[in-house]
């Protein structure tokens, strides 16, 4: 291999800083502070060591899909202190380890969730940090809540104990079409407009990923779900 490839080959430092200078760069031309932004890393698929790497370089965040591989990684990683996000698709049989071992979770869909994880987050862990999922479009088999039902269930969390809402999340059809990205991500921003008229509080707008983080960030994100770009293609690609 020439050198030139080699020394060009992606490292983990080389592929957060590359990130970090994208969301720099659609922060400035939004007219937004980049500060406001928090970058989390999804680690779905990755070992443990991967995590350590970006956790070695400063990156705090982390998401996570699927529980049987999250909490291997969580318990090997725990003196880090670092911060878990859950964001796959929740059953209400599984949530006890999510209210146990999670810090944020993102996927909150139906009120049945909202108790079982308020009964269920330990009582000496801070409240758990609730992101409400909602459907965007007619894919179905992503989860998410209708819109029409979100008064009843951001009040829902809202209420409960253990729980701290903090915003909306959406998993958007995908899209190549940077104007058609943005179309999804400002429906989701006008659904947290609208909820903040009875939820002041709500600071999140869980959106944005590998190839879309442009235009989340332009339409108001603060929270970008980051996989592929910070840790190369998945190998078992699972979701
Ligand atoms: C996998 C995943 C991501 C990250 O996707 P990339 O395209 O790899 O950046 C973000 N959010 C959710 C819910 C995911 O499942």
């Amino acid at each position: 291999m020439p050198d030139t490839a080699a020394s060009a080959a992606p490292t983990p430092a080389t592929r957060l800083g590359a990130v970090r200078a994208r969301i720099a760069a659609a922060a400035v031309a939004a007219g937004r502070d980049p500060a406001g932004i928090t970058l989390v890393a999804v680690s779905k698929t990755q070992p443990a060591a991967a995590v350590a790497a970006l956790a070695d370089l400063g990156q705090q965040d982390f998401g996570e899909n699927y529980l049987q591989e999250a909490l291997p990684k969580i318990d090997a990683l725990r003196a880090r202190g670092l911060i878990w996000h859950y964001i796959g698709q929740l059953q209400s049989n599984k949530t006890r380890p999510v209210a146990e071992q999670f810090d944020w979770v993102h996927t909150v869909d139906r009120i049945r969730l909202v108790e079982r994880l308020a009964a269920q987050r330990p009582f000496h862990a801070p409240p758990l940090n609730v992101c409400v999922q909602v459907k965007l479009g007619d894919e179905t088999t992503k989860g998410g809540a209708d819109p029409a039902e979100l008064p009843a269930l951001l009040a829902a969390v809202a209420a409960a104990p253990r729980l701290r809402l903090r915003g909306l999340m959406a998993l958007p059809p995908e899209e190549t079409d940077p104007a058609r990205q943005r179309r999804w991500f400002a429906e989701l921003a006008a659904h947290a407009a609208a909820a903040r008229r009875a939820h002041p509080g709500l600071d999140t707008l869980s959106m944005g990923m590998s190839g879309d983080l442009e235009a989340a960030v332009t339409e108001g994100t603060t929270m970008l779900r980051i996989g592929t770009a910070l840790f190369g293609e998945r190998i078992q690609s699972k979701a």
